[in-house]
């Protein structure tokens, strides 16, 4: 059926985003209980939520009635606090992915380039398509970001270059080195997006904070979330870090109560759960090492991950993602990022991830016979 009405034409190109298949979907289409089945499929934290964060939404529930402070003015402070940064640099979205989209909005215009890598994070050619902006996609190099073929392909009319380290489906990760020599040489005139969704379960990270606080770099934003180690992923709340002009505009674009009040609570709560953030990062940085060392056992190529998720060349990722759901455990299939035979793991609790590599060792044999 056709509307009587003209949508924006952006949507006629708009790629589609695919989201990890929730687990109450899964149980109900293959009459699985929902208790049995694990989802390692959007990288989300197996430990949960930080209890604290849990406490602190528990005792806000009761003011929900009230709009959220737009403003977010004690978790800006924390934050501020916490990174040595000026207020007025930190702005927040509902989630990160929000932020992405804010970006847009605040630079992009029909016609303009956004340079992006092969593999990166798919909203990022969303949001460009959804401003009526070109994308220019830059092969990868060994799965990761080519940041020479990067900087060749900005021209006067590339209004962003997005960048995600680590990155999202690959789970490469750039030096600071590298990085460093990136953003110097990307012209002032191009705004670069550093997506650090998963640069907490790094032990050492490179840290570009810096070059915002010392108001070195006005062409950079840099975008956190507290949706993964901090395992607020359901409460939707990230924050940007600029310099002050870009965050001014960022939050004339944004809706004035953007982010929730229990939003705000969980994620002022989570800053503060150091415990919680170390056990996160340790039990992280051992899963990830006993699957990398299962997939050399069982000959598997995979990309060497600095995440919480790991790619796996298991051939034919459909099949596979297929044979692990019936199994009760849901991963993340690649065929929209064009990696048909692999499949993106997120690294989940010690038990989790045997039974993933257990169903992995039988279903793979009997895929390979068929
Ligand atoms: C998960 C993820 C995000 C965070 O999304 P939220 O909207 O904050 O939940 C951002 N960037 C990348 C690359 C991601 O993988």
């Amino acid at each position: 059926m056709s509307l009587p009405f003209r949508l924006n034409r952006a949507l006629e190109k708009l790629p589609v985003y695919l989201p990890g298949r929730p687990i109450e979907e899964v149980a109900r289409e293959l009459g699985l209980d929902p208790e049995g089945i694990i989802k390692l499929a959007s990288n989300e934290n197996p430990l949960g939520p930080s209890p604290k964060a849990m406490e602190a939404v528990r005792k806000a529930a009761s003011a929900m009635n009230i709009y959220p402070d737009g403003s977010a003015f004690r978790l800006k402070n924390k934050i501020s606090k916490k990174l040595n940064l000026p207020t007025h640099c930190i702005s927040f979205g509902n989630g990160s992915n929000e932020l992405l989209e804010l970006i847009g909005h605040a630079v992009l215009q029909p016609g303009d380039e956004c340079v992006m890598s092969q593999y990166c994070f798919a909203v990022y050619p969303i949001v460009t398509r959804l401003f009526n902006a070109e994308i220019i996609m830059v092969p990868a190099k060994n799965y990761g970001s080519d940041l020479e073929a990067m900087l060749k392909a900005i021209t006067p009319n590339t209004r962003i270059v997005f960048l995600a380290n680590p990155n999202n489906p690959t789970g490469t990760f750039l030096s600071e080195a590298e990085l460093s020599d990136f953003i110097a040489k990307v012209p002032e005139e191009t705004l670069i997006v550093l997506d650090e969704a998963y640069t907490e379960y790094q032990e050492n990270p490179p840290d570009f904070l810096p070059l915002i606080r010392e108001g070195k770099k006005t062409n950079l934003v840099i975008c956190r979330t507290f949706s993964k180690i901090y395992g607020l992923a359901g409460l939707r709340i990230g924050f940007s870090v600029a310099c002050p002009e870009f965050t001014a505009a960022l939050d004339k674009v944004r809706e004035a109560f953007n982010t929730g009040s229990l939003a705000q609570e969980a994620a002022l709560a989570a800053l503060d759960d150091m415990e919680f953030l170390e056990k996160a990062r340790r039990l992280n940085a051992q899963g990830l090492d006993y699957l990398q060392k299962e997939f050399d056992g069982m000959k598997l190529e995979y990309v060497p991950s600095a995440a919480n998720f790991v790619l796996v060349k298991t051939g034919n990722g459909k099949r596979v993602f297929e044979e692990l759901q019936r199994a009760g455990i849901i991963v993340r299939p690649l065929a929209n990022y064009n990696l048909h035979d692999w499949v993106r793991i997120t690294v989940g609790t010690p038990e989790q991830n045997q039974r993933l590599i257990t169903a992995l060792k039988r279903v793979l044999p009997a895929l390979s016979q068929s």
